[in-house]
């Protein structure tokens, strides 16, 4: 694979020792003197409903375990991987150590979770950073998911077990440049030939596509016409991966502008299970569930932030949090974050008991993308002007949050998901008008 960028070298080395690593350790009290910065993560008292009374003793281990890991290895360094929008390869194994990649796949090498332990460890993960996590979903929850719903026992066997260790990075191609909101009318091509198929066009957005060894690609099987799905090794001749550059959210996720010119993909490659866009939607209501979570973590990131500024910072002689207008802000934020770890939880019970449906997955995420929204806006007000700088973690979440609101369906295409289910009308497609119109 060609991976082409203007920082292209920069990308590529092993960045496990940042420059501030080198410098004498940060006097925080001198940098920061207004309140703590978000590198001490603050305790968690987002969970005012107490969660845990409805996870099992696995499902709160799970949790604390990944809590402690994200505040104590991961809080401190975040928000310089963010500043440069570079990637943290050295925390790769760490991540790999907390035993949740490949979250409800069972054997193979992976975890095996109920799928309300592998939603509460994503919330986890992007409470301290949403970046990591989506990192982290883009490759447990599309591409390995989609390998253990669609896949051959064969390519189970050999991609499962390095891909739960991390030992071996995945990255999920559906979106191309033309083709957002409309990934269904998708154009690249796979054109059956002698012992495999030869893929031709191009991909958009696709997180971890950069450094990923292994690309799933959803393509256009030329006899059928039909969405095929295809595992292609990152030295495949004839791919090249352009970093896409200058994202103002989730700065730490390396996109990438795939482009296939006559990729050879062998037979044994091509994902048996996936023969229509109905077979890629199966693995999309799934890994909405896991998105759902994402906005869940972030927001009770922002209230912990908010909450520990608001005592520590004084206005007027008193404490921000002793301001009635303030707490308002910080109750309304409270409130939303206990609806949408309900909401979280009775998703993941839905689909526990074989319930879900795509429209309960796509209301899910569009509902809670939504009020983390508010969630966020609010606490970038609270911290005034600290609510832009991203030492404070809000502005950093908040601008992660925009892209959350848009991939895995936007909020409109959701809504329209769950319309059409509630409904029996599917409103995506525009009839165009045949009458001119009258004044
Ligand atoms: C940071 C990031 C990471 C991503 N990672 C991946 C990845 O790993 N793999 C991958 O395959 N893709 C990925 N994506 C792509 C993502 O899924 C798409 O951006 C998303 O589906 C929206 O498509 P679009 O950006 O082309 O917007 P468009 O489809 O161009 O939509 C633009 C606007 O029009 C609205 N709209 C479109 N159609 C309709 C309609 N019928 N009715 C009403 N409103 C409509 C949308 O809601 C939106 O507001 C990523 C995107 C981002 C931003």
């Amino acid at each position: 694979m060609t991976v082409l960028s203007t920082k292209n070298q920069d990308d590529l080395v092993d960045n496990a020792k940042p420059s501030y690593f080198n410098l004498p350790p940060l006097d925080i009290s001198l940098a920061f003197p207004q309140a703590t910065p978000a590198s001490i993560f603050p305790p968690c008292v987002s969970d005012y409903y107490q969660l845990d009374d409805l996870l099992t003793p696995e499902e709160q281990a799970i949790r604390m375990r990944v809590r402690e890991c994200m505040e104590k290895e991961f809080a401190p360094i975040m928000t310089e991987y963010w500043e440069k929008a570079k990637f943290p390869f050295h925390v790769i194994p760490k991540i790999g150590a907390l035993r949740i990649a490949g979250g409800t796949i069972k054997g193979y090498g992976c975890p095996g979770l109920s799928i309300t332990g592998s939603c509460v460890a994503a919330a986890e993960v992007a409470r301290v950073d949403a970046s990591c996590s989506t990192f982290f979903l883009v490759h447990s929850s599309l591409a390995m998911l989609t390998i253990a719903l669609c896949g051959s026992e064969g390519q189970k066997q050999k991609y499962l077990p390095s891909l739960a260790k991390l030992d071996c990075i995945a990255c999920w191609a559906l979106t191309e440049p033309d083709y957002g909101s409309d990934a269904s009318s998708l154009k690249t091509t796979a054109t059956k030939v002698e012992g495999g198929w030869i893929l031709e066009g191009q991909k958009r957005w696709i997180g971890n596509s950069t450094f990923a060894d292994l690309l799933v690609i959803f393509a256009r099987n030329t006899s059928t016409n039909q969405i095929n799905g295809y595992i292609v090794k990152k030295d495949a001749p004839g791919l090249t991966v352009t970093k896409m550059e200058n994202k103002i959210g989730l700065r730490i996720v390396q996109n990438g502008d795939i482009l296939f010119k006559k990729v050879f993909v062998p037979d044994e490659d091509r994902i048996p299970g996936v023969n229509s866009f109905q077979d890629t939607n199966k693995v999309l209501a799934v890994s909405r569930v896991s998105v759902a979570w994402q906005p869940i973590g972030l927001s009770m990131g922002i209230y912990d932030m908010c909450h520990r500024y608001l005592k520590e910072r004084k206005q007027f002689g008193a404490p921000l949090a002793s301001f009635q207008i303030n707490q308002l802000k910080l109750v309304k934020m409270l409130g939303n974050v206990q609806a949408m770890i309900l909401v979280g939880w009775r998703l993941c019970k839905l689909y526990e008991n074989g319930k879900m449906t795509i429209g309960h997955a796509s209301l899910g995420k569009s509902w809670i993308t939504l009020k983390a929204r508010e969630t966020a806006a609010l606490g970038r007000e609270l911290l005034g002007g600290n609510g832009i700088l991203a030492d404070f973690h809000v502005a950093k979440a908040f601008c992660d949050l925009e892209p959350i609101y848009t991939f895995e369906g936007t909020y409109d295409i959701n809504s329209l998901v769950t319309g059409r289910e509630v409904t029996g009308f599917a409103s995506f497609k525009p009839v165009a008008s045949t009458q001119r119109s009258r004044l």
